[in-house]
């Protein structure tokens, strides 16, 4: 069930009826291991897993090479090339390298096996091995999996696959009071300033999903109203669902604009009086303009065209147009969740050419004819582009910085006029 905002009845409808080009073809995109990188570092008593290849151990050294002075929180257990009757080998191998870890770091209270692409894995039954080793270890350790095969997955969807295994795990709310729940790996100092001012206006604190630590996940009931933090997580969205829980239906807390609507699905639906919420929105929201406008100058009257790749794209399309008055092209998904991106769609300037899956040989067709100012995409992609006289920005980068809520809008709208800034002093 969902609680949806009353609707501006001066607002357009922006895209929200809007054609998709919808392809399916060669995808420039990384894996769902990539998630690993962020999610390692908010649940601090977790450790991943990776039941892969040697190709899978690369990527995450590569990806994530700054853990060198800390103990680190994944690894990857490699699993060679094996047939089928080499299984319960791969099993008793898996079962090993699980007790030695966990003899060696009573720290990890949380064990996530991630599952990847190549056949030898697709063929070991993660689920049970889980099951096998939870029975084993519990209570001092939980022992979930899921997949973060670049088969399956686009980077983000990791997290919604992580997450989605956490969620049968949680706690039922006791009483089955209301509560408050922000879905969604957002940094912690993004997380404590939406605390104060949900906490300012009123309102219970809220919880967050994944939390800290393992032992303290929250609770869920048929009284949690919760708000995606993240527009990658319908999986997770489903199964809170299906717990009971109501998602409040809002555009994302990127920029001023869509953190003030943001915040405000949450008031309404907690009573909290207009007034209250303006007083307590006021000043961060203030900051935060005069933040974005530092940046104007620079992304005023730019188009800007997205490559299909962290599931933020439409949102930041929505915030760089509203509030840098940049002009979007094309804005491509990897995936369009409907009940989820229509907030989203409604602001976005009708005309905007929206695009779903890929076919990349195709949109650089597009692109190179479109000509835009900046391009948003993968890594595979921003080199050969650059080669090409295009600007480009990482979209990684973008999951990887915190930029939600007012106090980041700043630098949200800093992470796009960097590439404007960098090519004027290289013309220099
Ligand atoms: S795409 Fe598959 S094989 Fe490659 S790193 Fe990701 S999970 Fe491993």
């Amino acid at each position: 069930m969902n609680v949806v905002l009353k609707p501006d009845p001066a607002a357009s409808t922006g895209c929200l009826d809007a054609p998709v080009l919808r392809e399916r073809g060669q995808r420039e995109v990384f894996c769902g291991l990539t998630g690993i990188i962020w999610l390692h570092r908010k649940i601090q008593d977790a450790f991943f897993l990776i039941v892969g290849s040697r190709t899978c151990a690369h990527l995450m050294q590569s990806a994530a090479g700054v853990m060198i002075f800390a103990e680190p929180r994944f690894a990857t257990a490699i699993i060679e090339d094996r047939d089928l009757a080499g299984l319960s080998d791969a099993n008793d191998e898996l079962d090993r390298v699980v007790e030695r870890l966990l003899a060696r770091r009573p720290d990890i209270k949380l064990l996530f096996l991630v599952g990847s692409c190549p056949s030898e894995v697709i063929k070991l039954d993660l689920s049970r091995a889980a099951g096998r080793l939870s029975q084993r270890y519990t209570p001092d350790v939980r022992i979930l999996n899921y997949s973060g095969s670049g088969i399956e997955t686009t980077f983000t969807q990791g997290e919604d696959n992580c997450l989605a295994s956490l969620v049968p795990e949680l706690p039922a709310v006791a009483d089955g009071s209301d509560s408050l729940l922000v879905v969604g790996t957002l940094a912690d100092v993004v997380e404590d300033q939406f605390c104060r001012l949900f906490e300012e206006m009123g309102m219970p604190a809220p919880a967050f999903l994944p939390a800290r630590r393992a032992g303290c996940q929250p609770a869920v009931g048929p009284g949690t109203r919760f708000l995606l933090a993240q527009p990658y997580l319908p999986e997770t969205a489903r199964l809170l669902e299906a717990r009971g829980a109501t998602r409040l239906a809002a555009p994302f807390p990127l920029g001023a604009d869509g953190t003030t609507r943001w915040l405000q699905a949450a008031a309404e639906s907690f009573g909290v009086p207009q007034d209250r919420f303006r007083a307590v929105t006021e000043r961060p929201r203030a900051r935060a303009l005069e933040a974005i406008a530092a940046h104007r100058s620079r992304l005023e009257g730019r188009r800007i065209s997205f490559f299909p790749d962290s599931q933020l794209e439409i949102p930041l399309a929505r915030f760089l147009a509203r509030e840098l008055g940049m002009e979007p092209v094309e804005v491509g998904t990897p995936y369009l969740h409907r009940g989820i991106m229509d907030p989203e769609l409604a602001l976005l300037p009708a005309g905007t050419r929206l695009s779903e899956g890929q076919d990349v040989d195709r949109q650089l067709d597009r692109c190179r004819a479109d000509a835009p100012d900046l391009v948003v995409c993968g890594l595979g992609l921003a080199n050969p582009l650059e080669a090409e006289g295009m600007a480009t920005k990482w979209s990684i980068e973008l999951v990887f910085t915190p930029v939600q809520g007012y106090e980041q809008a700043g630098d949200l709208a800093g992470l796009f006029s960097r590439p404007f800034d960098r090519r004027t002093r290289l013309e220099v």
